[in-house]
């Protein structure tokens, strides 16, 4: 999922800018220690042991052979390219380089060894390889004794750079045993032995025998792996609980219960179930870390509401950290419709508040008149100060990078308890009335997380250790459900009436325009053309765009103007992908549909069918569309459920990519996989707190070991 990550949110990169080349893309890898080396395990072996004769090669063979350079020309013919007649004693090869330069002819004169890797296919002139890896020996050059590994690697990063490091890692890294006798199952090598062999497997092994991981040495890391995983939760947990935190409590007449008196709806029974939840775990005395997770427009943010109003009516200040500006804006304006005819004063901070406003603002945090705090990152900002924050929370907390889960963590030290004299109401904190002496309590704040790209349970707890989930699974009453249709771009010209239609019936409409990784530049540009194309066809109609580029005022400003109804369509890149609530907009069109992930596209359509009107989401793409392009759209036509579309995205994507965590370092598991290795997960289980009790030495060892670029994450 291409997520919009700060550029400074990755917690391990920031001495990457001082490297180069491929000692900076091992970086980006997550290769810094010597451990993480020896643990970056091959993806798959070549086998180099052996030279075949050349007169034993059969089309389709992948086969290493060794011969001398009969030929070398360069064939202008049919088109360019550098044709080698190659003989050992047995036969000969005919080699076909398409692409070639200078130095590839050297190496391959007339008269020079040469050893070559590729596929045989019978050609016209008899067998030959196309494109084979070659290189300059003498007839004296050994062979490799082991399997060579192919790793996991960037266009940054050549192979032969990274078996180097891995080489030498492997050798440096500390890799002795730490768990005791009777922990690991039976049968499994010693960690040592099983990362030799994966990295240098003797050929009698045979590249087969390790690739489908059911190898005794794999079985290995995999529970080691496991073990780590189960070792930190079970390590958070422990941490958590020797932690205080204030206990929030509504009682009867409370803040919460007036905000749910005067909310315009009724709250869904699941609503009302989370909320009990939540407010049975913020009376307790320890800290909260919870999970709220429920389907686009399932209702958070009133959960959200009513959590902080327990926070508040207590005394406690209350801080609400969205991933974007628009998200926060419209998360302040909504609550401060709820809670300012309730007396309850909001502050509102983000990035691009700054100067007199923006110290008015400290000035009210610090003092604890704001009761609440609505923004973006810039809540958690060194200069922030809460006089008695009791509650956090962090709205689509996926969307947030590392180091700002981080920072929110640090943020979140020990508060004051409130004082009585500063506090508002104060209901239901009467314990800490009683310890009003105690001018600084030991307390932390609870901390709450609201995500809409709901997980199935068992990745969430592996995902985040140490954390309990809520989930809302249901909707609200009322709503239509949205019908989905996909099309190839040859049928923009009916969708841009269908827009039309729409907007004569006096609907709004969203148009989504595709995010070009790792080029705003361009994104800018498709918007643009998109924007100005649309205006063109569609006079009269007021045609606003929103960008990634735009300042954070012009993007409120255009966005003010579509929630107000003025403007009829809003082109946009993914900026409004999370959480905006325009109910009027009835049709979302989403352009090169096929550029974007699963849960994207369904966060993208819940901004559509908010209202009681039957809205439409069409996702236009364009041919030719890929095997899991082709699944995504089918998927996104198919259901409009959350859980069942995560489900499919995991059957598509596989665990490790799922929500993007592979690739932006956030996965905890990188070997075992808990569909299938259930096995040794249990064995993982059982030996944990095992391990924990006797030898807590050996597991905080084995948790550096495997986890110690994540500790810091996996507590956030
Ligand atoms: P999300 O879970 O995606 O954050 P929101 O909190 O933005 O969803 O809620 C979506 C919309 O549904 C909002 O307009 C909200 O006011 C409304 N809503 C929330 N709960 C209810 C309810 N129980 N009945 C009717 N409307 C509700
Ligand atoms: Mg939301």
């Amino acid at each position: 999922m291409p997520t919009a990550r700060a550029p400074s949110t990755d917690a391990k990169t920031p001495a990457a800018g001082t490297l180069s080349g491929p000692a900076r893309a091992m970086h980006k890898l997550g290769l810094v220690r010597d451990i993480d080396l020896a643990l970056h395990l091959p993806m798959r072996y070549v086998d180099e042991t052996r030279l075949a004769p050349i007169s034993s090669l059969r089309d389709g063979d992948t086969a290493q052979v060794q011969g001398v350079v009969q030929e070398c020309r360069i064939e202008t013919r049919s088109r360019r390219q550098l044709l080698v007649r190659l003989a050992d004693d047995s036969g000969e090869l005919l080699l076909r380089l398409l692409h070639f330069y200078p130095s590839h002819q050297k190496t391959l004169a007339v008269g020079r060894t040469v050893r070559v890797r590729g596929e045989v296919r019978g050609g016209f002139l008899g067998r030959e390889m196309v494109h084979p890896e070659f290189r300059a020996v003498t007839a004296e050059t050994p062979l490799p004794q082991a399997l060579t590994p192919v790793y996991p690697a960037s266009a940054q990063l050549p192979q032969a750079y990274l078996r180097k490091a891995v080489v030498s890692g492997l050798a440096r890294a500390p890799l002795h045993e730490l768990l005791p006798p009777g922990t690991v199952p039976p049968g499994l090598p010693p960690l040592r032995d099983a990362l030799q062999l994966l990295h240098h497997p003797p050929r009698e092994l045979g590249p087969e025998a390790l690739e489908d991981h059911a190898h005794p040495a794999w079985q290995r890391l995999k529970f080691d792996e496991l073990l780590a995983q189960q070792l930190s939760q079970a390590q958070a947990q422990a941490t958590r609980a020797t932690l205080a935190a204030p206990a929030l409590r509504a009682g009867p007449g409370s803040l919460a219960e007036r905000l749910r008196a005067a909310l315009p709806f009724e709250l869904t029974a699941a609503q009302r179930r989370v909320v009990a939840e939540i407010g049975a775990d913020i009376a307790r005395a320890q800290p909260m870390h919870r999970l709220l997770q429920g389907d686009v427009g399932s209702g958070k943010t009133v959960v959200a509401a009513l959590a902080a109003a327990v926070a508040m009516g207590a005394g406690w200040q209350c801080a609400l950290m969205a991933p974007t500006e628009i998200l926060a804006e419209q998360h302040f304006r909504k609550l401060v419709g709820w809670l300012a005819p309730l007396g309850i004063t909001t502050a509102w901070l983000t990035g691009s508040r700054r100067g007199k406003g923006r110290s008015a603002m400290l000035a009210q945090v610090a003092s604890g008149e704001a009761l609440l705090v609505v923004g973006t990152h810039a809540v958690i900002q060194d200069d922030v100060v809460f006089a008695r924050l009791g509650l956090a929370v962090v709205d689509e907390q996926h969307r947030f990078g590392v180091a700002q889960r981080l920072a929110l963590r640090a943020k979140l030290g020990t508060q004051t308890a409130p004082s009585p004299a500063r506090g508002r109401g104060g209901e239901g904190a009467g314990d800490l009335k009683n310890h009003e002496d105690e001018v600084r309590a030991q307390l932390e704040p609870h901390l709450l997380m609201m995500s809409a790209t709901p997980i199935p349970r068992t990745l969430a707890m592996s995902y985040y250790a140490d954390l309990d989930v809520s989930t809302i699974d249901e909707l609200p009453p009322g709503r239509t459900p949205i019908v989905t249709k996909v099309f190839a771009d040859g049928k923009r010209d009916a969708v841009i009436a269908r827009i039309r239609a729409e907007v004569m019936q006096g609907r709004q409409v969203y148009w989504v325009c595709p995010l070009v990784e790792e080029s705003e530049h361009i994104d800018l540009q498709n918007a643009t053309a998109t924007h100005a194309e649309l205006t063109a066809a569609l006079p009269g109609v007021r045609v606003g765009l929103l960008h990634g580029r735009m300042k954070a005022a012009e993007k409120a400003a255009e966005m003010a103007l579509f929630t107000s109804g003025e403007m009829k369509l809003l082109v946009a890149t993914t900026v409004i992908e999370v959480g905006v609530d325009v109910p009027n907009a009835s049709l979302m069109v989403i352009e090169h549909a096929e550029r974007f992930g699963l849960a994207q596209l369904h966060q993208l359509r819940g901004r559509v069918g908010r209202g009681a009107v039957a809205s439409v989401c069409v996702l236009l793409y364009t041919a030719p569309l890929s095997p899991t392009g082709k699944a995504r759209l089918k998927a996104m036509a198919e259901t409009n459920d959350g859980f069942e579309i995560a489900r499919r995205d995991l059957e598509i994507r596989g665990p490790g990519e799922f929500m993007g965590a592979r690739q932006s370092g956030d996965a905890l598991l990188r070997f075992a996989d808990l569909a299938e290795d259930g096995a040794l997960l249990q064995r993982a289980r059982a030996v944990a707190p095992r391990l924990l009790a006797e030898h807590p030495g050996a597991a905080a060892a084995h948790v550096q070991r495997w986890l110690a670029s994540k500790a810091e994450y996996l507590k956030a």
